[in-house]
């Protein structure tokens, strides 16, 4: 059996990075869960005839984009904002797999939007659509909302700004229906914390309740999970840039 990651002088998470780069695995799940995702969709447009503003949101990071160039040069480093934010400007990343052939899909559906919601910061906002136009991930009226500040939650970007449009980030556009939901971390479908998710966990185990609107991609190279859900352990994040 292979020595741990570190005890071979990789970083400590250099197994789920090579698994998401290179597993023939990794690219057929995300790939079914995109096929899955347009089928579900398909077919909320057909009981919503004449439903003029619905959407789909999808978080950016390891749901439509996948990080694991960058964390194969971080070399298993905690995440530091800065040096996220300075690789950004000089790579581009590939779609997860699966994802542009979903995107298309939706965009041929009468009153489909697409709403991407992230906690990139607006500073790399431009930069991203560039990246995601590079990806064939971007068309034309797609949303694109990063987040303002710390109390600029996912939850409050989807209730006040996709689905009520009282922000003025979203006015344009008018209140949306969500129809699905892609993203790799929990916060990217609800808000929850602690031992929520864990209750949330065990009830998935014992009778499969989860929202069929969800669709979660793997990300086996960081979470939430990593620190038993602990708010303040996963936004502790270092974006100091000097
Ligand atoms: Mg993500």
């Amino acid at each position: 059996m292979d020595a741990h990651p570190e005890a071979r002088g990789l970083p400590p998470d250099a197994t789920a990075v090579a698994w998401d780069r290179d597993s023939l695995e990794y690219a057929a799940v995300c790939s079914e869960i995109y096929g899955s995702g347009l089928r579900y969709v398909q077919e909320f447009a057909k009981n919503h005839p004449g439903l003029k503003n619905w959407c789909v949101v999808l978080d950016i990071d390891d749901t439509v984009l996948t990080t694991a160039p960058f964390r194969v040069e971080e070399r298993g480093r905690a995440f530091n904002g800065c040096r996220w934010l300075k690789w950004n400007q000089s790579h581009f990343l590939d779609a997860v797999p699966g994802a542009k052939r979903f995107l298309d899909g939706v965009r041929r559906l009468p009153g489909a939007h697409v709403v991407f919601i992230t906690d990139r910061r607006p500073v790399m906002l431009e930069r991203t659509k560039v990246n995601l136009r590079r990806a064939g991930l971007w068309g034309k009226g797609d949303l694109l909302i990063g987040q303002d500040n710390p109390d600029d939650t996912k939850q409050k970007r989807r209730r006040d700004c996709v689905e009520r449009a009282i922000d003025p980030r979203c006015k344009a556009d008018g209140p949306m229906m969500i129809a699905a939901l892609f993203g790799d971390q929990v916060l990217d479908f609800k808000s929850l914390y602690g031992d929520a998710v864990r209750s949330a966990r065990a009830r998935i185990v014992r009778d499969g309740a989860w929202d069929p609107r969800y669709f979660v991609l793997p990300n086996p190279m960081y979470g939430a999970w990593k620190v038993g859900y602990s708010p303040e352990k996963w936004h502790a994040k270092d974006w100091n840039c000097r």
